[in-house]
């Protein structure tokens, strides 16, 4: 689909035989999201799956071999039942109301707002006079360092994207979420407001902006294993890794950035067991709610990683219910070789990662 995408846009997918060295962002897919959502929504209804919009899960138990999960939404109250229940929250909120353990550190990552920016000629700006007006609002209490993650040239050179940090940004409650937006969506407009009394940027545009302020960090699963730091930068391919992830230890602060690159040719593993809460049975994750220490977790959230981790879950969970078992009772080999059919890229299975 992301192959899809790219080609029904007219963009084109890096050179990944090229390393990246220290410029990640080189191998980063940038592609039209909301082309991909459509054809992500496509593929699921012909699938045969049954989206449910607008809808929360209000509790989750376990009787009997069935999962027993009941939604609210716009006008409707549900009674889901099923036999294997996939949490791909990000919050790992289906995981909590179930009553298992989830983790959680004392300060999680910012998050951020994007949005573009036009109407302006970054090329013919004075950018030492900006800097110094910035820095002057900055001491005045007018600006917050953290809306331009303390940059404002790099804030106009890359005329917004991912730059401004919103802190302790949490998407795992409405009222949390709500919080995020509206820290979000003010920071934006006061960035907006200042950026048009600086010379040569009076006509500045918000060109888009995403709708909600997007939320790196929140709650993880206590699954039957945690990979560590070490795991990940080592490479470590588990007896039951069933994806593989890749990206530099990524964790953001109000400080910004500094991205701590994995050495060439390691590729990290995601072993089934981070995907299963402790005592859960019949239940997976997907996503960055993996059972992961901070560090490793700050690079396996990122979005091919979490691809990967939902393919592997959506075969486990098939697997498990064909045979009437738990997920890590299945059959390490079934599970690759039915990921590997529809095209998943799996540990230890004789391909390039
Ligand atoms: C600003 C920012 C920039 C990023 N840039 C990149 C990048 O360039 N490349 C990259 O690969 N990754 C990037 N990431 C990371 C990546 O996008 C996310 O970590 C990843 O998408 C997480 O995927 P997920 O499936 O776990 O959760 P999500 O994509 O967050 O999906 C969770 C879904 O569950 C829904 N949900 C949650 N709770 C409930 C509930 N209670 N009821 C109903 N629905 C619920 C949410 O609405 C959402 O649709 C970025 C993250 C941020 C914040």
């Amino acid at each position: 689909m992301v192959q899809e995408a790219v080609a029904m846009n007219d963009d084109t997918l890096p050179d990944f035989s090229i390393p990246h060295g220290r410029h990640h962002p080189k191998h980063q897919v940038r592609l039209n999201g909301q082309l991909y959502a459509l054809l992500i929504e496509e593929k699921c209804v012909e699938a045969g799956v049954k989206i449910r919009f607008y809808e929360t899960p209000v509790s989750a138990s376990f009787e009997k071999g069935n999962w027993t999960v009941d939604t609210i939404g716009k006008g409707t109250s549900t009674r889901i039942v099923c036999n294997q229940l996939i949490d791909c929250t990000g919050n790992a909120y289906v995981t909590s109301i179930a009553g298992f353990n989830v983790l959680r550190e004392a300060v999680i990552q910012p998050g951020t707002l994007q949005f573009q920016l036009g109407g302006y000629d970054f090329k013919s700006l004075d950018l030492k006079t900006i800097e110094a007006r910035y820095q002057e609002e900055i001491a005045k209490g007018n600006l917050v360092k953290t809306d331009f993650r303390n940059n404002i040239v790099g804030l106009l050179r890359s005329g917004g994207d991912n730059i401004q940090h919103v802190l302790g940004a949490d998407s795992t409650t409405s009222e949390t979420h709500t919080v995020a937006n509206l820290k979000g969506r003010s920071s934006l407009l006061q960035t907006l407001r200042f950026l048009r009394t600086l010379p040569g940027c009076e006509k500045i545009k918000l060109v888009d902006m995403q709708n909600e302020t997007a939320v790196r960090e929140t709650y993880r699963i206590d699954g039957h294993y945690q990979i560590t730091k070490t795991d990940y930068v080592t490479g470590k391919v588990f007896d039951d890794a069933v994806s593989y992830s890749y990206y530099p230890i990524d964790v953001h602060d109000e400080n910004g950035v500094v991205p701590d690159h994995l050495k060439e040719g390691v590729v990290p593993t995601v072993p089934l067991r981070a995907l299963v809460p402790r005592n859960s049975r019949n239940f997976l994750v997907a996503g960055r709610c993996v059972s992961s220490d901070r560090l490793a977790n700050s690079a396996l959230r990122v979005q091919a990683s979490c691809m990967g981790m939902g393919q592997a879950a959506g075969a486990a969970a098939v697997l498990a219910n064909m045979q009437n078992k738990s997920p890590l009772e299945v059959s390490l080999d079934e599970l690759r070789k039915l990921i590997e059919e529809h095209g998943g890229i799996v540990p230890g299975r004789g391909q390039k990662g």
